[in-house]
């Protein structure tokens, strides 16, 4: 074991933790591209998006300039029940794979959600019981969304309802169960309940739904029913600075013992998690006070980065949300049945986007099996059970230690482990009886759905 002055778990005191959240759009000079209207193609104005998002959060979807936003004190105070988060010294993994890089990762799996989600959903929830609203409604995909929603909205006395895609609901009954523990509705979706559920529902019947199609019907119900807002867990500009809270925490337990990370690694659904890991990081980077290589780490199934065009595309498969310009798919490509749920959407964060385009991030996309090999490997030797998300980034942490290795260069690793798989057990069941397939979509897949986009300009 090296011998290190370095502790296992580098944690925070709660007075060091972070009082303001920021926002990297600031220090960005070419800012990420602005939602638009769908009718119109012109840019969102506040008014309407206010229609179905809370006044505040809109605000804050919209502010490209202000560099440091507070965190209310109510929002700190609920953050202390579960941060700070551990930063972790992988030692065990080091010297299993007897690789000279020093790999940290930052645990965020430790609430009863078992992701980062509920750093955005208790800011999400306490913005709309400011504002006076009785509820929120939301979709969810794999359930942690949800899950994180349903706590946040408990905690404020808010009415939460949540369009959960129906093939989760029925073969994630305990995830549902623990929604409707915090008092959550949760409708499988496609549903008879919205006109856009009965229309996708007639159109292909027996469909076992998407989160796109689960958007779709959580908005609907959102901006029809008086004082309910609709909110979202990924993808938009405020879910990545209440997310920044990751990374501050990240760079503040690593300037205490002066470590400098060379690699940051995260992996990337709609893009939450790592725009929150990178973003003090990537402030440095805009600002030229330094430099880091970060790693986006995205699914073959669904390689919206590797893969996509970057364009102007629909956020949901109802087509009502605003347009978003980001690295796509198209919202007409359904990702085959892939385990890590949270990464199965089709397009990306507008603001990772725009790094990605100006080469300021890397992207890597991998192999379901290979995946669930490192989540294995990383539950043998540091202990926590990874969820299948996570475990994206851990496998291609462990392929650059594997690189130093070989170069006997001592880089220092950091990644994001956004979360724990108690939930995703027929996952592994299926990995370990050699049952996961690895499918990969054809060009053919690709240019299909691309041919739907949206023709802006
Ligand atoms: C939702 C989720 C992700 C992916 O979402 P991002 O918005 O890209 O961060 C990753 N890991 C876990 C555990 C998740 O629940």
């Amino acid at each position: 074991m090296k011998n290190e002055n370095i502790p296992y778990k580098i944690y925070l005191e709660e007075s060091e933790m972070p009082k303001s959240w920021y926002n990297m759009r600031a220090d960005m000079k070419k800012k990420p591209a602005p939602l638009l209207n769908p009718v119109t193609k012109q840019p969102m104005k506040p008014e309407e998006l206010s229609a179905v998002f809370c006044e505040e959060l809109v605000a804050q979807e919209l502010d490209d300039t202000t560099p440091y936003i507070e965190i209310p004190e109510e929002i700190r105070n609920f953050y202390k029940m579960y941060r700070p988060s551990p930063l972790v010294r992988a030692y065990c993994l080091e010297e299993k794979l007897g690789t000279p890089a020093k790999i940290y990762y930052k645990f965020e799996g430790n609430n009863t959600s078992g992701s980062h989600k509920l750093n955005s959903a208790i800011a999400q929830a306490y913005y709309a019981k400011k504002q006076g609203l009785k509820g929120v409604t939301t979709e969810t995909g794999a359930g942690q969304w949800g899950t994180a929603l349903s706590m946040a909205c408990s905690y404020f006395g808010l009415d939460c309802k949540v369009f959960m895609v129906k093939c989760s609901y029925e073969q994630k009954p305990f995830r549902r169960e623990v929604m409707r523990t915090y008092g959550a509705s949760v409708t499988p979706s496609p549903s008879e309940t919205t006109n856009v559920g009965k229309k996708i529902l007639a159109e292909h019947p027996g469909t076992t739904g998407s989160l796109g199609c689960a958007i779709s019907e959580a908005v609907e119900v959102a901006v029809g029913s008086e004082g309910y807002r609709y909110v979202l867990g990924s993808v938009l500009n405020q879910v990545l600075l209440h997310q920044s809270v990751i990374g501050l925490e990240t760079k503040a337990a690593l300037d205490k013992y002066n470590i400098k990370p060379d690699i940051i690694i995260g992996c990337a659904g709609g893009g939450s998690n790592l725009g929150g890991l990178i973003s003090p990081f990537m402030g440095e980077k805009l600002r030229g006070e330094a430099d880091y290589r970060i790693i986006a780490v995205e699914p073959a199934s669904c390689p919206s980065f590797t893969r996509g065009v970057y364009a102007y595309d629909f956020c949901d498969t109802g087509m009502v949300c605003p347009l978003a310009k980001m690295y796509t798919l198209g919202s007409d490509f359904i990702p085959s049945a892939n385990h890590a749920g949270g990464l199965r959407y089709h397009g990306m964060s507008s603001t990772l986007s725009e790094l990605y385009d100006q080469k300021l991030i890397e992207a890597v996309s991998v192999k379901q099996t290979d995946v669930f090999e490192a989540a294995e490997y990383f539950a043998r030797v540091e202990g926590i059970l990874p969820a299948p998300e996570s475990s994206h980034a851990i496998r291609v942490a462990i392929d650059e230690a594997l690189r130093c290795k070989e170069t006997g260069e001592e880089k220092t690793i950091v990644f994001g482990l956004t979360g724990t798989g108690y939930f995703d057990m027929v996952a592994y069941e299926k990995f370990h009886n050699g049952e996961m397939s690895d499918t990969i979509p054809t060009d053919e897949d690709l240019a299909a759905a691309r041919a739907k986009l949206p023709k802006i300009d």
